[in-house]
């Protein structure tokens, strides 16, 4: 069995057995794997806290033959980011932000950016806390690596140009929709400028997230249509989520029938 030594983000990890672990980390080489790690919970010598949700570690590990779980030998704590339990909301968006990248993402499709966006978001959130921008920033670049990004900007029907002011929007359609184009299918009314905000986010740097200050509308109407345009993408329902709501503006905005 090869030996293999990677830079990995713990998502999650699941007591077996006695005293092992089944840990599930994000690698920037070798997308989401799952580890088996021998009397993890007995023996503290080898890998200590470092298999902690959030932490970043270098992971020594060797493929098996057969079966998806590899084998654990040892992890080295890089940090454990522990900026992150400061509060319940921190602590629950880190947490989402790992669900999210892990539901969005099967192991092929599992890129090196990816792998920095989750890896920004959480010394973000591990620095400066929870924000609502934070949470937007991180759903809008995961739905625009996994290829789902909504059409914001221009009508996702006849890709013609939107009026200025309130716009219809359809995750189903896959984006804002013009009045001609609409049909009575949106679900949402959005902005122009909200739209026109999320436009330019897609266009910063997918690892930056400190400086951004968005208005209330548009973090309600952001929050509204990301929220419709994940719901669309997700094959199950984020445990993380409904908790994750208590802290963040709920879609208060009027819903067009
Ligand atoms: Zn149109």
């Amino acid at each position: 069995m090869k030996s293999q030594i990677s830079q990995a983000i713990i998502l999650h990890h699941t007591d077996y057995g006695e005293a092992d672990r089944i840990v599930t980390f994000l690698t920037p080489d070798h997308g989401r794997l799952k580890g088996f790690a021998r009397a993890a919970r007995k023996s503290r010598k080898r890998f200590g806290a470092a298999l902690e949700p959030f932490a970043e570690v270098k992971l020594h590990w060797a493929a098996r033959s057969s079966g998806d779980l590899i084998s654990l030998r040892d992890a080295e704590l890089v940090t454990l980011r522990s900026g992150l339990r400061r509060d319940l909301e921190t602590l629950t968006l880190a947490g989402y932000g790992c669900e999210l990248t892990e539901v969005l993402f099967d192991e092929s499709g599992v890129g090196v950016e990816v792998f920095q966006l989750l890896q920004a978001f959480l010394d973000h959130l591990d620095g400066e806390g929870y924000s609502v921008e934070a949470r937007l920033l991180m759903e809008i670049r995961t739905l625009s690596l996994a290829g789902y990004v909504p059409h914001l900007q221009h009508c996702a029907d006849c890709f013609g140009p939107l009026p200025s002011g309130p716009v219809s929007f359809s995750a189903a359609a896959d984006g804002s929709l013009c009045p001609a184009c609409d049909g009575g299918r949106a679900t949402l009314k959005v902005d122009r400028m909200t739209l026109g905000t999320f436009g330019k986010i897609l266009q910063t740097p997918l690892t930056s997230f400190t400086g951004f200050r968005l208005s209330s509308q548009s973090r309600l109407e952001g929050q509204a249509l990301l929220n419709d345009a994940l719901q669309r993408h997700l094959h199950r329902p984020l445990k993380t989520l409904k908790f994750l709501n208590r802290f963040s503006p709920q879609e208060t905005i009027e819903k067009s029938s």
